[in-house]
């Protein structure tokens, strides 16, 4: 089907705001961009949709858990985030007979109505995430923290991943407290054998500093309460650092979180070329604080956006979690950056630039509208505030 776009105006982050913009889609493929009139004559097509707003691309989100969409973030009420998470294990193992499925379809779905494109889908469960499309990168997420189990982990899960062409799957580090070095070091090795990105939970909170640095505290409880043979020598340093030492950290890898960082960690993680997944509304659950979003931008730190799971959030809406964002650091960055961290930066890291991100002849007709009746200057305000978008769906 072919039919032609009309916004008020079309905004992206590498284009910045065009009034009177016609988009013609080809069998979902954005084929032609411009003046409307323009669009119009060169196109053997007068299907017309008008749209009195703005045509945005669709959202990326950098983060979230497709797998546990069955779950809600008010059902854990929770002591600390050690407490949480033995609350959501618990949980998931009180639901391994139901069908997952139903519900991770659904919030999915929900989702891309309200304006998310692609998802960057961590979960352990291999077959139901690869089942939910392909406008995600599903991290194929791994636990064991017993370098003596290692190969025996990571033999079977790259056997999973390598039946998948392409790098849309990729091994993911859970975090540095719940994977051994070794462990780490192959899926890191086997990922950027395949140009794939490598996610980490990386500094989410005290507890994981104190753990990693001395081997003690809340995880050392939460690994013995799980886990009979663990093992971890304290390194002495804070988690960035730690996994920095294993060679975890390049221009490759999604470091989620980065709450409890030091300026130190930031220099690292902005020489390694590292981004920064910030999953505001989830911090703020489990933790009670915020990422160090300023030093990040001081720095010049690739920031991305994520919404995390519905067990720490209380949605997977890209626009809420946007919206949450920009209220919260609207006195660091102006509205076009924010907007920028959750579609065109995050295009570009993860590789996907060639499909989402912006509005360009070729890519896919990833395309939301937000209603909007104000003038050009408020254009990515009206964006970075919008918990009225709506996915363009177009048959
Ligand atoms: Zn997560």
């Amino acid at each position: 089907m072919r039919v032609i776009l009309r916004g008020r105006f079309v905004a992206d982050s590498l284009h910045g705001i065009n009034d009177d913009t016609g988009i013609l889609v080809d069998e979902g493929t954005i084929a032609d961009v411009g003046r409307f009139d323009d669009v119009v004559r060169r196109s053997d097509t007068k299907i017309v949709r008008e749209y009195d707003g703005i045509l945005c691309p669709a959202l990326i989100n950098a983060h979230t858990h497709l797998e546990l969409s069955a779950l809600r973030n008010d059902q854990f009420h929770h002591t600390d985030f050690v407490d949480w998470v033995i609350k959501l294990v618990d949980t998931r193992t009180s639901m391994l007979a139901v069908d997952q499925r139903p519900d991770c379809i659904r919030s999915k779905r929900e989702a891309e109505e309200k304006g998310t494109g692609y998802f960057v889908n961590v979960g352990n469960d291999f077959d139901l995430n690869r089942s939910l499309g392909d406008n995600q990168l599903f991290e194929f997420e791994q636990i064991g923290i017993n370098d003596s189990a290692a190969m025996k982990i990571f033999e079977r899960s790259s056997e999973l991943a390598l039946r998948e062409n392409g790098n849309s799957v990729a091994l993911a580090v859970h975090a540095p407290y719940s994977v051994s070095p070794r462990l780490m070091k192959e899926i890191k090795s086997f990922n950027n054998s395949r140009g794939a990105i490598t996610s980490i939970h990386l500094a989410e909170t005290a507890d994981e500093t104190e753990f990693v640095m001395s081997g003690t505290g809340r995880i050392a409880d939460l690994l013995n309460y799980r886990v009979t043979d663990w093992e971890f020598k304290p390194s002495g340093v804070s988690p960035v650092k730690y996994v920095d030492s294993l060679g975890m950290l390049d221009d490759k890898t999604l470091c989620v979180h980065c709450v409890f960082v030091d300026e130190e960690d930031i220099a690292i993680i902005n020489e390694r070329g590292s981004a920064v997944a910030v999953c505001l509304r989830s911090n703020m659950e489990l933790s009670g604080n915020t990422p160090p979003v300023a030093q990040f931008l001081k720095d010049g730190v690739n920031v991305l956006i994520g919404t995390d799971s519905r067990a720490s959030s209380p949605d997977i809406d890209m626009f809420a979690e946007l919206a949450a964002f920009y209220s919260r650091f609207h006195d660091l960055l102006a509205p076009a950056a924010a907007f920028a961290s959750a579609t065109s930066d995050a295009a570009q890291f993860l590789g996907i630039g060639s499909d989402y991100g912006s509005i360009e002849k070729g890519k896919r007709a990833s395309i939301v509208y937000v209603p909007f009746d104000g003038k050009n200057e408020d254009v990515f305000e009206r964006l970075v505030t919008a918990p009225d978008a709506r996915k363009v769906v177009l048959d």
